[in-house]
């Protein structure tokens, strides 16, 4: 695929994170538009990419359950979220579940460490 520009994702939360590292494996550019800390939200308490900000559960890994085969279609298609949830994971039974901290802090050095991808730290307030 040719593209001349960059991708433009707003907002560097879970989602836009995933998009970023997924868009930078196909080899293109993105910029990456996140508020935090210019602009806080009620729910973030950090300015980490991608803060959980509920529960620090990312449900079942009991084989044949609909959340544990989300969460392997995502690890087989080289998902970042699954590899930082793996290097942050605590005991949880039989859930996924995280140490939030970590979790975000892995999401967010990957992310810099990925040349195809630039971090803004602006609010987009309009689409040109
Ligand atoms: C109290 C609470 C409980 C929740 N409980 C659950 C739960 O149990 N299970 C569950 O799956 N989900 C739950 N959620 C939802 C949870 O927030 C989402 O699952 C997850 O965070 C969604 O990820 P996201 O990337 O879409 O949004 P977010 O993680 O919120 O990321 C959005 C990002 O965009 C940034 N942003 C927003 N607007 C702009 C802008 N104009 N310019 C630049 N940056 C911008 C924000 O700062 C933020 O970093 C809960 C949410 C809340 C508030």
């Amino acid at each position: 695929m040719l593209l001349r520009e960059p991708i433009h994702i707003i907002g560097g939360g879970l989602a836009g994170t995933e998009a970023a590292w997924q868009i930078a494996r196909r080899g293109l550019r993105s910029i990456l538009h996140e508020m935090r800390p210019v602009r806080r939200t009620p729910a973030h308490q950090t300015d980490r990419l991608a803060e959980l900000v509920c529960s620090n559960s990312l449900k079942s890994e009991q084989e044949s359950t609909a959340p544990w085969l989300l969460k392997e279609e995502l690890r087989r298609l080289g998902s970042l979220l699954l590899c930082a949830a793996g290097k942050a994971r605590v005991p949880g039974g039989h859930a996924l579940t995280v140490d939030r901290e970590l979790f975000s802090a892995e999401v967010t050095g990957a992310i810099a460490s990925e040349p195809l991808i630039e971090v803004r730290r602006e609010e987009v307030t309009a689409l040109p």
